[in-house]
């Protein structure tokens, strides 16, 4: 065996070997417990980081979700700053990332024809042409082998292949938690832990308050062989022609967002980011396998039209669908505050903000499990209701939400205190002190009229 063995835990008859004892386990390698993680141990923290995958990256990567946006604010300010500035300069450096520079961040039709196929588009305004902002194409298997570099720089202890099934706990606390893996089940034990699994399976084991949400699933996949010069040329000079065959290929594939297909930083290889597929819980294995023979006729139907009929598409392959299924909503934690959409869309400012999204703000709280003194959540799974979660769960922000979360238990620790009792103006100092926009200085458009206290 060559896992470490430190000493065993009891549960029920069975002995579970504990292969790490630290003071900060992190539990899901996305975007948000990626960064949690660098974060925590940036701070000063022993951190141990699970993974049930060989990959790093969640959706971003083994997702194939690959346009990073809500990180801007009107104005084209940036708001998600810190450890995203950062993974987009390491990605850049690595020939792996591409968007638009300041000067081309305007509106009309030229930038639009420069930069709409990179998904650098205000996609929220429904003006034609929208504006061109802030927002990253990026390369899925460079994602993988940034947040591994950042890992290994950061000194955390990476575990992949390891499933997480349930909690330890003594009393409200929790002390470790224990994977599933080939060699039977593991044990970490921690002294704070932080849930980045996007489901909640964490809070869940722990006894947290939640929420049973639901959106459209979709098996991403990219194509490769296409002509996009061709095809931008197409629709540019066609667009009435184009809008039809646009149409036709939509119902091939049965719903998609405004642009089925985008570029990626790698020539002639598109992603296309549907089909849309209701009514899918994202937890059932019933409803997954039912997802997957679904989504797998469809793109294929799609392909076969877009052969057929769109100039550059006629030499297409399919390269392949994303390893994992793209699951944009399941549990929601029901936290010390739970995010609303009128949170959301009138841009309250909240007191104790410690991270931000496009123009809305992220309190402390939302983190916060109620009644579990040394867990916090960080990404899609956070405390918001179902409506609010699909505007608020972008990459970047679930990034920012990480980096807060690994400040905040590194700050529990050294306090000795529970993760609610950290304060969060210390939260936010040291976000600012890392380099990211914590969301304490509102922007002009925010809603601060009645700002929401922190209790
Ligand atoms: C189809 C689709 C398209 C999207 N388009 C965009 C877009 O264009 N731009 C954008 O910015 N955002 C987009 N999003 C949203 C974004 O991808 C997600 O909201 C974001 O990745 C959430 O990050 P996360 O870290 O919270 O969760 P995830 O990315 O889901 O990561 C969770 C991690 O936890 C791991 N994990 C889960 N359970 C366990 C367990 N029990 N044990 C061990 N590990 C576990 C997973 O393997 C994974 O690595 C899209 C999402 C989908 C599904």
């Amino acid at each position: 065996m060559s896992d470490r063995q430190l000493d065993f835990v009891q549960s029920n008859s069975e002995k579970i070997p504990v292969v790490a004892d630290c003071d900060v386990v992190v539990v899901g390698a996305g975007p948000a417990g990626h960064s949690a993680a660098v974060s925590a141990a940036r701070n000063g923290c022993s951190v141990t980081l699970l993974e049930r995958y060989h990959h790093l990256g969640g959706m971003a990567s083994g997702g194939m979700v690959l346009v990073l946006d809500d990180m801007v604010n009107e104005g084209n300010e940036i708001v998600t700053t810190g450890v995203v500035d950062e993974f987009v300069e390491r990605l850049e450096k690595l020939d792996a990332a591409v968007y638009p520079p300041r000067e081309d961040c305007q509106t009309n039709w030229e930038m639009w024809q420069k930069w709409s196929r990179w998904g650098c588009i205000d996609f929220h305004k429904a003006m034609m042409p929208q504006p061109i902002i802030h927002a990253v194409a990026f390369d899925p298997d460079a994602w993988k082998r940034v947040s591994l570099d950042m890992v290994k720089d950061a000194g955390v202890n990476l575990r992949t292949h390891s499933w997480f099934s349930d909690v330890l706990m003594e009393g409200g606390k929790i002390t470790g938690v224990i994977s599933q893996t080939k060699l039977g089940r593991q044990a970490i034990r921690a002294k704070m832990v932080i849930d980045g699994t996007g489901d909640l399976d964490v809070g869940v084991a722990a006894g947290a308050d939640y929420t049973d949400g639901q959106f459209i699933v979709t098996t991403v996949f990219r194509l490769c062989d296409v002509d996009t010069d061709k095809a931008e040329a197409f629709e540019y000079s066609n667009p009435e022609e184009y809008k039809k065959l646009d149409r036709q290929a939509r119902r091939a594939i049965g719903g998609a967002w405004g642009m089925w297909w985008l570029k990626t930083p790698l020539p002639g290889i598109v992603w296309c980011n549907c089909p849309h597929m209701p009514g899918y819980d994202g937890l059932s294995v019933e409803d997954m396998v039912t997802a997957e023979f679904e989504g797998r006729e469809r793109m294929m139907n799609l392909l076969a039209f877009a052969r057929e009929n769109i100039p550059g598409f006629e030499n297409a392959r399919m390269l392949g669908a994303a390893e994992q299924m793209g699951i944009r909503q399941t549990r929601l934690l029901q936290g010390e505050y739970v995010v609303s959409k009128n949170d959301v869309t009138s841009r309250r400012y909240f007191e104790d903000t410690v991270c931000r999204g496009r123009d809305y703000y992220t309190p402390y709280r939302s983190l916060l499990p109620k009644g579990i003194d040394n867990l916090i959540v960080a990404g899609r799974h956070y405390s918001v209701d179902s409506d609010a979660q699909k505007m608020s769960r972008e990459i970047p922000p679930c990034m920012s939400q990480g980096e807060a979360a690994g400040v905040a238990v590194s700050l529990a620790l050294q306090g000795d205190i529970a993760l609610r009792d950290v304060d969060h103006k210390a939260i936010q100092k040291q976000m600012r002190a890392q380099g990211a926009d914590p969301g304490d200085a509102p922007s002009p458009n925010a809603l601060i009229e009645s700002p929401v206290a922190a209790e």
